[in-house]
């Protein structure tokens, strides 16, 4: 028997008002559906609006179009049985893990001993028991999320939404917390019905969610869904989840080259003074141009093949290789990484060379470091605040993506020695304008 769901988006589109007036489109005709009994997993990279959905989905924000409804009902507000896991914890410093988690019920005007078994049930069974009057600061960041996980719980909600709950935790206590959830789910012995999970790795995509819905990005819309029925509990290194996990990802980076007809700037993507910047460091740039410029590669690596070379997960390697392709060191398809003619000399070159090289480069092709090096030959003193860029780019991102994108291009900037950044002072110069 078919169940309805229990929540459903219906050509959902949100878009934000920039400061000049014109309109950014984060989401554009969203339509899915969640049902009882399942992980649902919306994956896409950093900006694709993952967070923004989410936030409609928990009434925290309104669409610009469409309708989402919640058990046959239209969201008008956060929802009693819609309840949310933040990736920075969110928790309230001053409060006990037993306050942190019991203020989700003070809310609902509950009787007081009701309030107190429901909390302690729920920390129990995150497995924070003993820790009820511990302060967040006395936690480890693990501990910390479980009390995130606690207090949404806590509620009893029929959806949970987690928004890369994991990605702010180290490897192993990632894990831990992932096969807990896991196995809590597997024993139903949570009270909720319904997960929606967002992430950027593929991995845990493929680790935790029963469907994945595959974001792009600019606007954010859903390119496609995948099914994934491998029994539970999943190994990584079970081949038909490798299998999986390499089918999405050459799917992602199909998705991304198969734009290549429509233009240069399709096909070389991030090319606006407001493109959110990877934070990729140069020694990782240059190692991956070195490895593929090498035997066996000779310019071309498949990617997954290069990721166990290298041993790295290709999570770690996708926004290496992207970059690499911003800066047209590189050529992404189908999964396969084909240097250019300046990537291949970059890899044959002496270090001074390599400067030259990824400064033309950079200048020509990331509008952000172009634009930061005009404003230095600009002006008389030769120097210029970060808080003036930082403001400019907030013009088009969050104040979190601003301050990575302006990290990226710092370290870009002094690697092609194009421009100097002074941590102590916070200003760019040129450093010795000769
Ligand atoms: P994700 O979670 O997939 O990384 P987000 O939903 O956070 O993506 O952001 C998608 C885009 O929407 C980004 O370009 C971001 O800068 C923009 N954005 C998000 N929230 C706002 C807001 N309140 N005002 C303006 N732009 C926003
Ligand atoms: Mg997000």
């Amino acid at each position: 028997m078919m169940t309805s769901p229990l929540l459903q988006c219906s050509d959902v589109s949100k878009a934000f008002a920039k400061p000049d007036g014109s309109e950014l489109l984060v989401l554009e005709g969203m339509n899915l559906s969640i049902y009882e009994a399942q992980i649902v997993g919306l994956l896409g990279r950093s900006g694709s609006g993952k967070s923004t959905l989410l936030r409609l989905i928990a009434g925290l924000a309104e669409p610009s179009a469409g309708r989402l409804d919640y058990l046959g009902q239209p969201i008008a507000g956060p929802a009693a049985g819609i309840a949310m896991v933040f990736q920075s914890f969110a928790l309230f410093p001053w409060l006990t893990v037993y306050e942190n988690v019991a203020l989700g019920l003070q809310a609902q005007r509950m009787p007081k001993a009701e309030i107190r078994t429901r909390s302690l049930a729920a920390i129990d069974l995150i497995g924070l028991d003993g820790f009820e009057s511990a302060y967040p600061r006395e936690l480890s960041g693990g501990m910390r999320q479980r009390v995130g996980f606690a207090r949404a719980l806590v509620v009893h909600p029929n959806i949970l939404l987690m928004d890369e709950p994991f990605s702010a935790l180290d490897v192993l206590t990632a894990e831990t917390l992932r096969t807990d959830f896991l196995d809590l789910w597997a024993e139903g012995r949570m009270p909720i019905k319904g997960v929606i999970l967002v992430t950027h790795n593929i991995e845990e995509a493929v680790l935790m969610c029963d469907r994945i819905l595959v974001f792009g990005s600019n606007p954010g819309r859903i390119l496609s869904e995948i099914k994934v029925s491998l029994p539970q509990p999943r190994n990584r290194l079970d081949p038909s989840f490798r299998e999986l996990v390499e089918r999405i990802y050459v799917e992602m980076t199909a998705r991304h080259a198969g734009t290549a007809a429509v233009g240069r700037q399709e096909r070389f993507p991030g090319l606006g003074i407001g493109s959110v910047l990877p934070e990729v460091s140069t020694n990782l740039l240059a190692g991956l141009m070195e490895a593929v410029a090498a035997a066996p590669f000779n310019g071309t690596a498949d990617l997954p093949k290069i990721a166990s070379d290298l041993q790295m997960e290709i999570d770690e390697l996708f926004p290496v290789a992207e970059t690499l392709q911003m800066l047209r060191f590189a050529e992404l398809e189908r999964g396969d990484l084909k240097l250019t003619d300046d990537g291949l000399a970059f890899a044959h070159a002496a270090l001074d060379e390599r400067k030259r090289i990824f400064m033309r480069h950079l200048l020509a092709y990331v509008p952000l470091c172009a634009h930061i090096r005009r404003v230095l030959d600009e002006r008389a003193s030769h120097s210029a605040r970060k808080s003036r860029f930082i403001d400019e780019l907030e013009d088009f991102m969050n104040e979190d993506a601003a301050a990575q994108t302006l990290r990226a291009a710092i370290r870009w900037g002094r690697y092609a020695e194009a421009y100097a950044y002074d941590d102590e002072n916070l200003m760019f110069s040129l450093e010795d304008p000769t």
